[in-house]
């Protein structure tokens, strides 16, 4: 069985074809599935209890399952989703004033091996499939009986190891007829796959490109995250000059800030060489320790006093608010969990 939330319009329109069908019958479905939220096909009542039938036979409608629900003191909820085959991931919805901004989960656990990120900690398990990344979204709005305005590609797995399933539930997302949330209001973060970020260029998809940085010189990079060997901060940083060539977006750089590691003015320097005259922002996260973690977060003295370097010198930095910690839904304190 196939899961109809895999398809966008286009792709359900042939789909539809396919079943010799008319294919604005597609834009009817689409409009039950992202607008109504119907969890079953009986639901579509516009359409014949013929075509009804027929979908069943061919597709699922993934629902997900709230195994758990917690809520911040912040206004963060964050959702333990029942993936439907025996494992579970997390998705964290924060309150900010200008709407809901979702962090999805792109994988059933990472491969990255980044050393300060919970994620890490259980092993990979599978890629989510376009549509079961979209379901976090219907599934959150659902509960909240709100809409959510941002989504960010940040919650558990590495986007760009799961590209074309991403770039599919961007599409569909993004789509007016379908969750209908602008390309701007879209970021996806990667840990530096560098040929797909060229890939991304290409799409002509409007949404913010954000890179986990995190530090300046190959070594310490590379002891922090592993994909680093692979490809260099040198390869990294000319992969996003030349997507703001391409694109003219603007890109988004994270930096975590670690007690006595990459949090001293030297650092700050050399991040400053390194970003000069590049259409950017800085992110700066103040590092959430995880268990089994060897990371401590700097002092507030020292994430403020290394945001000022930034400014000074050109580069625009802002400090990413902290919500969740009391959930353990702030960045990389999010775990897959298996049911079993
Ligand atoms: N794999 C993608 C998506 C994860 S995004 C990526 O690496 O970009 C989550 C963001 O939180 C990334 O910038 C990640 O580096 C950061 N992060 C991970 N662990 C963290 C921690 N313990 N404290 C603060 N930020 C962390």
């Amino acid at each position: 069985m196939k899961n109809i939330k895999n398809y966008n319009l286009k792709e359900l329109e042939e789909e539809l074809i396919n079943l010799n069908e008319k294919k604005f019958r597609a834009k009817q479905i689409y409009k039950w599935l992202y607008i109504d939220k119907v969890k079953d096909f009986d639901e579509m009542t516009d359409l014949s209890l013929d075509l009804r039938e027929k979908l069943k036979k061919e597709y699922t409608i993934c629902n997900y399952k709230i195994i758990k629900k917690q809520e911040s003191r912040d206004g963060t909820v964050k959702y333990l989703f029942d993936v439907l085959d025996g494992n579970a991931i997390e998705t964290v919805v924060m309150q900010y004033h200008h709407g809901r901004t979702i962090c999805v989960s792109s994988q059933i656990g990472c491969k990255m091996g980044c050393k300060f990120c919970a994620s890490t900690g259980i092993p990979f398990v599978r890629n989510l499939e376009a549509g079961e990344i979209v379901e976090q979204i219907i599934g959150a709005e659902q509960d909240l009986n709100e809409r959510i305005s941002n989504v960010v590609f940040m919650g558990i797995g590495e986007p760009f190891d799961n590209y074309e399933n991403v770039v599919k539930a961007i599409k569909i997302i993004n789509d007016q007829k379908g969750i209908n949330i602008g390309a701007r209001h879209i970021s996806v973060s990667t840990s530096g796959i560098v040929p797909r970020i060229y890939d991304l260029a290409k799409e002509n998809i409007q949404c913010t490109l954000s890179i986990s940085l995190h530090a300046t010189t190959d070594e310490k990079r590379s002891s922090m995250m592993p994909i680093n060997k692979k490809y260099n901060i040198e390869e990294l940083i000319k992969a996003c000059k030349d997507y703001i060539k391409i694109t003219g977006r603007r890109v988004s750089f994270e930096y975590a800030l670690a007690k006595d590691n990459n949090d001293n003015i030297e650092d700050a320097r050399k991040l400053v060489e390194l970003l000069k005259g590049m259409l950017c922002h800085v992110n700066l996260i103040p590092i959430n320790k995880i268990e089994n973690g060897n990371f401590l977060k700097s002092s507030n003295e020292n994430i403020i006093k290394f945001r000022n370097f930034l400014n000074e010198h050109g580069i625009v930095a802002t400090i990413r608010r902290e919500l969740g910690t009391d959930i353990d839904a702030a960045c990389g304190q999010l775990r897959r969990k298996n049911l079993k």
